[in-house]
């Protein structure tokens, strides 16, 4: 077919915008009907856009039409810069936001920062992969109730992937969730990068079992441990299945992204 002048001007964009809202309503519905078949209550796993390279317009467009399925979505970015970048949208759309991606030292104080912009309905770092960072947070945050972490497990050993290993998980779970200035609110993991659903399964009932011991241990600060962020576009019937209670989307509701690594 002949471009027409009317398609003609539209840029890739503007497309993209007017995909977001069928693409989320398909997410949710991809999502209630994973938690119907896991015999799930339809409120019992939240939705966490995974916002990396989105511009504002498609978090926006993005966020309203969650709220048009009736979820109430958060948002996560991977990379501090782009917290900092977008928390003020975040904050005037009202939604919690969360840092999904890797934390440096000396990126501590502007994430903190950006987790604190008032209007924020809440904020949580979910890659907490050592005591140290742990501590460095402790140390340098200046909020008056204590930070929402997860700490970030390495289900699969995949050289590539963050978190801890998995054997080390609940040890360093509960020194975390002793730390006044914190609150341990679960666990989030990047599943397996595997067609073979078995080995991805396993790794999400690992981090289910690892989140069970420290969420039944009566240990000091590990009664709110009960988040499992696990579950992407590729894997999140899987994870829903296991017993996420948060799934992160990104290609699922905004396309796919330009390959940026991260
Ligand atoms: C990008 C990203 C996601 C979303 O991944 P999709 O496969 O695009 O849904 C989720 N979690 C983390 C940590 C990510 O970096």
């Amino acid at each position: 077919m002949p471009e027409t002048r009317g398609e003609a001007h539209i840029t890739g964009s503007e497309q993209d915008l007017a995909l977001i809202g069928p693409r989320v309503r398909h997410a949710c519905q991809r999502l209630w009907a994973a938690m119907a078949s896991a015999d799930r209550s339809p409120d019992s796993v939240a939705l966490l856009l995974a916002t990396k390279t989105q511009p504002p317009a498609a978090v926006r467009a993005a966020v309203l039409a969650a709220r048009d399925c009736g979820i109430e979505p958060a948002v996560g970015e991977n990379r501090v810069q782009e917290l900092v970048a977008k928390a003020g949208v975040f904050a005037e759309l009202g939604v919690a936001a969360h840092l999904i991606g890797p934390l440096q030292s000396n990126k501590i104080s502007a994430a903190l920062t950006a987790l604190g912009t008032p209007g924020l309905a809440g904020a949580c770092i979910q890659t907490v992969a050592s005591l140290d960072l742990a501590h460095r947070l402790a140390r340098r945050t200046t909020a008056s109730a204590p930070l929402p972490v997860m700490v970030q497990v390495n289900v699969s050993g995949e050289s590539a992937k963050s978190g801890v290993d998995p054997r080390d998980g609940v040890s360093l779970a509960e020194q975390i969730a002793d730390v006044p200035e914190l609150t341990l609110a679960g666990f989030m993991t990047v599943g397996a990068r595997s067609a073979d659903s078995s080995v991805v399964i396993a790794g999400f009932d690992r981090l289910r079992a690892l989140r069970d011991t420290v969420w039944h241990s009566g240990l000091p600060g590990t009664e709110r441990a009960h988040d499992l962020s696990m579950g992407m576009s590729g894997d999140l019937d899987w994870a829903v299945a296991s017993g996420a209670t948060m799934v992160r989307l990104g290609t699922a509701v905004f396309g796919r992204r330009p390959a940026v690594s991260y």
